[in-house]
């Protein structure tokens, strides 16, 4: 239960500013919550936190459960952490989404990398829409990045959406895939290469390292039959074996995090995806408020419903229904 006045609200704003975890904690609490009095709350604490310097990078991982995500986020959380980094680790689970039960959120996580003093590992948050989850990750990672964070690294398993969703939402994208060796690139949706900035091949050690090998060199052809992304230094997207049994991926992947964040900064690329990916949030949001108010309504639901009989007896086309439809609305509610 959290009772705040406006006293105790400024001083839970200065704590979180000076990294104190627990406050921290508290305050991604408010964003989560779905009560009124909450959100209320938790802007009132965004606000006062938006103009606190923001320096982080945010990374975002994704892939199929097994394929070993929170053993390598754990590995480079400990190589970052080992050099003086600040590391948060948050995750959007779209499980929780639609069953209520969480995949990634359900373990016991992490639990050298949650020892840490620099570390901060917030599960997924279990309840509301895709696109709920996501607004309250945007929020939550802007939390993390006020209390000083310098590397946020938002995990996300590879099922539906969500990591368009997270790719949105971070500077670079990592996909973990386990070796097969087979020809086929197992099923993995081209949208989702499309927007990976690194594929890390894991597992490649012991028996599976020629298998990694194989892997590593389809998707290297893969990747070239893609049309090259002006926001990329030629040698990326790249490609790269790694293993959390043996640690060989967390210096060689951060490395290449780093060249490619530093390329993006020198030729104005870092801030214009930045300022697009805010452009994407705002239109999403505007979509799902839209949706939102919408469905609240019950003169518009029962407009809809009358509309779908419409279309479904022939009456009228889909594409004329929904045009004036809409016409409708915003004419009487302008
Ligand atoms: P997640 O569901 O993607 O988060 O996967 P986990 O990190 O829980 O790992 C799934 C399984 O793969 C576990 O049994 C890990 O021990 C194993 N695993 C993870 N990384 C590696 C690796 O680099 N090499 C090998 N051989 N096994 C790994």
């Amino acid at each position: 239960m959290i009772n705040l006045n406006q006293t105790n609200l400024n001083e839970l704003v200065e704590k979180v500013k000076t990294g104190d975890r627990r406050s921290l904690a508290k305050a991604i609490t408010l964003v989560e919550s779905t009560r009124q009095d909450h959100r209320n709350l938790s802007r009132l604490i965004l606000e006062k936190l938006k103009n606190k310097s923001k320096t982080s990078v945010k990374i975002g991982l994704t892939g199929t459960p097994g394929v070993g995500k929170s053993t390598f986020i754990e590995t480079l959380g400990l190589h970052l952490t080992n050099t003086g980094k600040k590391v948060a680790v948050l995750a959007v689970d779209p499980s929780s989404v639609t069953t209520g039960g969480s995949i990634l959120g359900d373990k016991t996580r992490m639990e050298l990398l949650s020892k840490k003093n620099n570390a901060f590992i917030r599960p997924s948050p279990n309840q509301g829409s895709l696109g709920g989850v996501a607004k309250r990750t945007r929020e939550v990672i802007s939390l993390c990045e006020a209390a000083g964070y310098n590397i946020i690294l938002v995990e996300t398993v590879g099922v539906g959406q969500s990591e368009t969703v997270v790719s949105e939402m971070t500077d670079v994208f990592c996909l973990l895939i386990a070796p097969t060796g087979g020809d086929e690139l197992q099923g993995v949706k081209r949208g989702i290469m499309e927007i990976s900035d690194i594929i890390l091949i894991n597992k490649s050690d012991g028996d599976l390292k020629l298998l990694a090998k194989q892997t590593s060199a389809q998707y290297k052809s893969a990747l070239n039959l893609f049309r090259r992304r002006s926001h990329d230094p030629p040698n990326f997207p790249q490609v790269m074996p790694i293993s959390s049994l043996t640690n060989l991926g967390p210096a060689k992947v951060w490395e290449a995090i780093e060249e490619l964040i530093l390329w993006r900064k020198e030729n104005g690329y870092f801030d214009t995806i930045r300022n697009e990916q805010k452009i994407a949030s705002f239109n999403r949001e505007l979509n799902n408020k839209f949706q939102e108010k919408t469905f609240r309504s019950k003169k518009i639901v029962s407009e809809i419903q009358a509309t779908k009989r419409q279309i479904y007896q022939g009456l009228i086309t889909p594409e004329v229904a929904a045009e004036d439809l809409i016409n409708k609305i915003l004419i009487r509610d302008s």
